[in-house]
């Protein structure tokens, strides 16, 4: 019979993050259907508010790795509670979020175990007693299905797929796993974080709407003219308004660095498509962008699809998107922010 343990780290507040509560709802469906009991590791410095915001999750075992040395992000220290924990539960499959420090650490407490490990798991099946999960493959456009017989089997949930876990708060009791640290591995020390500021921060994964812009707004417009700075202003006051997170098209992050003048909130982290990101949000609004294909695979977990174009004819029109709005961007999105007023 397989043993499940959920791992998640708590976060600054001490509770855990929406990613962590989304893989823990997918290990508590996963033990229903396997009829497999379901241990919680929880790390991080102190852990108890954690757990007790989880308490109703029906896990039969709570476990911790707890202490200063363990309240960020450290590969040794990482892989070692998380190797620690697997342990101590007994674990045969080790289910925790596809997070950078899990991405880090959780490889190396596979080896240790002589696990296997797979990552950027979208989908779980348990078809009878054998376990076999989903995952995507050359930029979502292929999609494979894999088991292993070997265990214990770490399986790193992507976020956005499944709904994060909500119930009953109570009072868990905990039961602390202690990890010796050897001194060289706190030779890495954290300092602190360096975030942007929170108006520079456009990529929100959260939002409910994806804004994509495109190479368009940066072209010539019916005034034989281009108007970047007045499409910048457009974009910044949107994505403020609205909350939305900023995506793009390659050819318009491409120009950063072919000289020219560019819109100063976009970078390559905001491309969206074959050879960059595949979001997840509810909705998308594509604007000033053409749809073509290497662009709209981006758009594979967007679920409802909206775009403004002046060309009625373009890439969005031929099935790409649910509504396509025939019209001038500028005019559109400068009504929009109107309506939406301060
Ligand atoms: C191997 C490979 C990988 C690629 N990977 C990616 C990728 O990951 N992501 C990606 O985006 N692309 C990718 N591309 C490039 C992709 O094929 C397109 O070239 C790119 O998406 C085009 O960007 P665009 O639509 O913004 O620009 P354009 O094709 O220049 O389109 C601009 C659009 O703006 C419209 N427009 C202009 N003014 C207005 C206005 N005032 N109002 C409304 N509409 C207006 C025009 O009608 C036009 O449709 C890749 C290409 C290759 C070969």
């Amino acid at each position: 019979m397989e043993k499940i343990l959920f791992l998640a780290y708590t976060q600054d507040d001490g509770l855990l993050p929406k990613a962590a509560l989304e893989t823990l709802n997918a290990a508590i469906d996963l033990a229903s259907k396997l009829q497999a009991p379901l241990s919680l590791g929880l790390i991080g410095d102190n852990v108890q508010a954690a757990a007790d915001a989880i308490a109703g999750c029906g896990a039969q075992e709570f476990f911790a790795v707890e202490g200063p040395d363990f309240a960020s992000s450290r590969y040794a220290s990482d892989a070692a509670a998380a190797e620690a924990l697997a342990r101590r539960a007994g674990a045969t499959l080790v289910l925790a979020p596809s997070v950078s420090r899990f991405a880090r650490s959780l490889p190396g407490a596979a080896l240790r175990l002589d696990g296997r490990i797979e990552t950027h798991v979208c989908a779980l099946d348990p078809g009878g007693d054998s376990l076999s999960i989903q995952r995507w493959y050359y930029r979502q456009r292929m999609i494979a299905t894999l088991t292993r017989s070997q265990r214990p089997w770490f399986l790193l949930i992507d976020p956005g797929v499944f709904k994060p876990w909500e119930g009953q708060q109570g009072q868990a009791t905990v039961d602390k796993v202690t990890v010796a640290l050897p001194e060289n591995a706190r030779r890495t020390r954290f300092v602190g974080f360096e975030a942007p500021a929170a108006d520079a921060q456009t990529i929100r994964p959260e939002a409910e709407l994806l804004f994509v812009a495109g190479a368009g707004w940066t072209k010539k417009q019916a005034d034989g003219q281009p108007h970047v700075k007045e499409a910048e202003k457009l974009i910044h006051d949107f994505i403020t308004k609205a909350k939305a997170s900023l995506g793009s098209s390659k050819s318009l992050v491409d120009q950063t660095c072919e000289g020219g003048e560019v819109i100063s909130l976009l970078s390559h982290l905001n491309q969206v498509g074959q050879t960059g990101a595949t979001p997840r949000h509810p909705k998308g609004l594509a604007t000033c962008c053409h749809g073509e294909e290497p662009h709209t695979v981006g758009w594979r977990f967007i679920n409802e699809r909206r775009a403004v174009n002046l060309d009625g004819s373009c890439g969005w029109a031929i099935g790409k998107a649910d509504v396509l709005y025939v019209a001038d961007a500028f005019q559109v999105m400068a009504k929009v922010n109107e309506l939406l007023g301060d």
